[in-house]
């Protein structure tokens, strides 16, 4: 099976690799990967395109990984115009380094362009981007358990103009991040605040665009929670359930019944995604529809509903133990591990990133061989 997307396509782009004439050592990378933590540290290189309304997508490279050196005026640092993605590369146990689904990636990025008045990346420059930089710090890879290379693809609006319109010259970067388990000693359950003082996003708004500036609206409410005890932030949106911060939200009911809010303001995940249909070839009945908070309230007194969680690329699948508002709480039994719907589609999902099982739908995505214009899927 292959990727949907036509990997023929040769990319227009060829990438002028630099290398990193003083990358970090063996031994310094060896101590970093032995507890990377996440987002703390980055590989050797990075990925950088321009874009400017005249030349188009131009000037590809692969380059040591440094400081930007940006105007002050810079349309980015006062409008906000910007967006990113994020995802993994996994390392096999034959040494093999593949990624998951990156072609659906590479498309919200494009749709979060559109919304941000961005320029499109075309599909075959972002994987080749993605491929680049991973053939270029290999090394930074991590191997065993759940650990990863988190990728961060990103573009912003660079022109140094502090009129308002959409910038006329634009960067588009990949940095990578080694990452660890997220769950060391097993799942740890969080605990969530449901806002009611603040939204995230709102209805025609940018929530539905993978865009910084909807990760600065969830800081506050964010702060929030923590002062309330909990891990993380739900949002509401006419009494209906929206996401987290950062991650989507699903119930699952006694029947085995996954609902999942449907909503013209909530990011979708391409995780949630592929847990909802591997769910559904399971033979679980899936929902996508409008979900009011009263429904879980209710649903959760009555038995009715019998697991949440949260889900997104970093964490995979974040069971959900409480649910804490102004004025109620919504308390869900922690499942054993073997009893959960959500930790056993996070273990079948987990199983194919890190091809354990086998890759039937066609989600792999090499990254680390293969010629550039060639389907590379397993
Ligand atoms: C990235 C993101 C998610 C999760 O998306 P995945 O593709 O599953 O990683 C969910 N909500 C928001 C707001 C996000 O930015």
């Amino acid at each position: 099976m292959s990727l949907s997307l036509p990997l023929t396509d040769i990319s227009p782009l060829q990438f002028a690799v630099t290398q990193n004439p003083s990358p970090k050592s063996d031994a310094e990378r060896a101590e970093i990967l032995a507890n990377p933590g996440f987002g703390l540290h980055f590989t050797d290189h990075m990925a950088q395109i321009h874009w400017s309304e005249r030349g188009g997508w131009h000037r590809a490279t692969i380059e040591p990984y440094a400081k930007i050196s940006l105007d002050p005026a810079a349309a980015v640092l006062h409008y906000g115009q910007e967006i990113f993605e994020g995802l993994k590369a996994y390392r096999h146990a034959d040494g093999s380094i593949w990624t998951f689904r990156p072609d659906q990636n590479g498309l919200r990025l494009q749709r979060s362009a559109r919304r941000l008045a961005l320029p499109e990346l075309p599909l075959p420059v972002f994987l080749d981007s993605l491929k680049n930089l991973v053939r270029a710090d290999a090394a930074w890879v991590p191997e065993g358990g759940e650990t990863s290379l988190y990728l961060r693809p990103f573009m912003f609006a660079a022109e140094a103009f502090l009129g308002v319109r959409a910038a006329r010259k634009v960067y588009y970067f990949v940095i990578a991040s080694p990452a660890g388990a997220y769950f060391t000693g097993g799942v740890q359950p969080v605990s969530i605040w449901l806002s009611t003082d603040y939204a995230r996003a709102g209805h025609g708004g940018t929530g539905a665009a993978k865009t910084g500036g909807n990760y600065a609206a969830s800081l506050l409410p964010q702060q929030e929670a923590y002062a309330q005890g909990c891990d993380q932030v739900l949002f509401l949106q006419d009494g209906n359930l929206e996401e987290l911060g950062g991650m989507n939200l699903v119930l699952v009911k006694k029947d085995g019944t996954l609902v999942t809010p449907a909503s013209d303001s909530i990011l979708e995940g391409i995780t949630r995604d592929s847990l909802l249909q591997l769910a559904e070839e399971r033979g679980h009945a899936v929902e996508r529809r409008a979900v009011s908070i009263e429904e879980w309230r209710e649903g959760a007194a009555s038995g009715e509903i019998v697991e949440a969680f949260a889900c997104g690329t970093a964490a995979v699948v974040n069971p959900i133990a409480r649910l804490k508002a102004k004025d109620f709480t919504i308390e869900l039994p922690v499942l054993p591990e073997d009893k959960s719907v959500a930790m056993s589609l996070r273990k079948e999902l987990t199983d194919i990133q890190y091809g354990r099982i086998e890759d039937t739908h066609g989600w792999l995505y090499r990254l680390d061989a293969g010629s550039d214009d060639e389907s590379s899927a397993k």
